[in-house]
């Protein structure tokens, strides 16, 4: 497990633009993406020999989205989030503005933060210059935490700066997980779902009388147990089943700081299992995780539990409705179980294979631009603006999850319904399925 430093600080002050500066480089690929816009809530970040996850709250949306009564005003809703980010936090970047001096709202994060008694340190941001930085850092020194000017915009400073994350990441002393501890877990899983869906009543069911390997991993500060097992003589892991369990035992409001938990660990498993109660249909939570989850290319299965619960003449039809949910995502397989009955539930570690298998999937350039050339032939990209997109070559990128980069003359003369035919081609003759698939343009004018 990766150490976590979340980004504080009230709106405006640069988190995003830090949070871009800081990730740069592994996430240059996704660029070029038409029609993406990215939910920049969390992601991995590489300084020289330190990988840690950084978190920046200026993206969290989610919660506050799900629960409108929570952000009774914009202060709540800054604190909450705030807050969700502190707790997940093993150390806290607290960014102010350098231009617009130390507000009221600063001194009450700033207070938040030093409560939590996490290591912190603070960077004065939109110090466009080393000229500005004596007189626009010097209101800060009151608050006591060590500060750093920066100009994430620009760039003053920015070195250094990095340089000071690093070391700061190391002091934390989070051991980090070795080769050999991801081969040990096998085939990891994170379940998602709302309380009661089934999600520990699934995890049972699945491991069932099988080979427990680990139950508990004892001494973690954060109290996040993996359970490992053995199954068919493969290996798989259900990542942070504490999480799941504390869900199931607290009321709404509590639960939703557990999403980012769950959305971080989904990122560090192989496959997300969000399991929904066929009695109470796809909730707004549910449509705001399937809509992340879909955005950030997860390889997900949903699971509809509880199928005991209505009539077999009846299943055909929810089903249905559920695959109304997933239209835009229609390669994501949906798998009714009964927990309770043992209905279904062998499908699910099959699946979840089959998804990893196809994200590994790697396919060399010659086969490829044989099967660019067949689609091509197939169906020509319609002409634009009176131009017709011009298809160069295709390659894969080494990325966790297929990806396939068209070199063209110009993208934005590619039109979506011709990105979906793509799409839908590469996958029937890759032999991709199940597993998320992105489609990416690079031109050269
Ligand atoms: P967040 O709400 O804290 O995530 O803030 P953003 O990253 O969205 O930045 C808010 C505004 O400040 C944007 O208009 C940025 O372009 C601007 N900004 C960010 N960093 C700097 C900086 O270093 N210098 C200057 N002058 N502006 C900046
Ligand atoms: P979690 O909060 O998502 O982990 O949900 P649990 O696994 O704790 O299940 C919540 C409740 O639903 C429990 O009372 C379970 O017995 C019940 N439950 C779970 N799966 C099923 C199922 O397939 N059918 C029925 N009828 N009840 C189920």
């Amino acid at each position: 497990m990766l150490p976590i430093v979340a980004l504080v600080g009230r709106p405006n002050v640069g988190k995003s633009t830090l949070f871009n500066r800081f990730l740069r480089k592994s996430r240059a690929i996704t660029h070029d993406m038409p029609g993406v816009t990215r939910d920049r809530i969390y992601g991995e970040c590489v300084m020289g020999d330190v990988r840690f996850d950084l978190v920046d709250t200026g993206g969290m949306v989610l919660e506050s989205e799900a629960t409108p009564e929570l952000s009774k005003d914009f202060e709540d809703e800054i604190f909450e989030q705030a807050r969700e980010a502190i707790e997940e936090a093993d150390g806290i970047i607290f960014v102010v503005d350098g231009k617009e001096g130390l507000t009221p709202l600063d001194r009450q994060a700033a207070e938040y933060v030093r409560k939590s008694g996490k290591p912190v340190f603070m960077l004065i941001n939109k110090v466009d210059g080393s000229e500005f930085a004596p007189q626009m850092t010097a209101e800060f020194h009151e608050m006591g935490i060590e500060q750093m000017p920066v100009s994430a915009a620009h760039g003053y400073n920015l070195h250094e700066v990095r340089d000071y994350v690093r070391r700061f990441v190391l002091d934390l002393g989070i051991p980090e997980e070795t080769e050999e501890d991801r081969v040990e877990a096998g085939l990891k899983l994170t379940m998602l779902g709302r309380p009661n869906a089934g999600k520990s009543s699934i995890i049972n069911a699945v491991i069932g009388r099988d080979r427990l390997i680990v139950s508990d991993v004892a001494g973690t500060t954060r109290d996040s147990i993996d359970v490992t097992f053995e199954k068919k003589g493969k290996r798989y892991t259900f990542v942070d089943t504490a999480g799941v369990r504390k869900r199931a035992n607290i009321q709404d409001h509590l639960e939703k700081i557990s999403v980012i938990r769950a959305l971080k660990n989904s990122k560090r498993s192989d496959v997300t299992v969000l399991t929904i109660d066929i009695t109470l249909g796809v909730g707004r939570q549910d449509k705001r995780l399937i809509e992340f989850l879909a955005k950030e290319k997860t390889p997900f299965i949903v699971v509809v539990n509880k199928c005991d619960l209505i009539p077999k003449s009846e299943t055909n039809k929810a089903l249905e409705a559920f695959r109304r949910e997933l239209r835009v995502i229609p390669h994501v397989p949906v798998v009714m179980t009964s927990a309770q009955k043992g209905v279904g539930i062998g499908k699910l570690l099959p699946l979840a294979e089959t998804l990893r298998r196809e994200c590994e999937i790697r396919i060399g350039t010659g086969a490829l631009n044989r099967a660019l050339a067949a689609v091509l032939e197939k169906l020509q990209p319609p002409v634009v603006k009176r131009r017709r997109p011009k298809f160069y070559y295709v390659t894969q990128a080494d990325e966790p999850i297929p990806t396939f980069v068209f070199f063209c003359n110009d993208h934005t003369l590619v039109k979506q319904s011709y990105v979906r035919y793509l799409e839908n081609q590469f996958r029937k003759l890759l032999g991709i399925s199940a597993a998320p698939v992105n489609i990416v343009f690079r031109s050269s004018h």
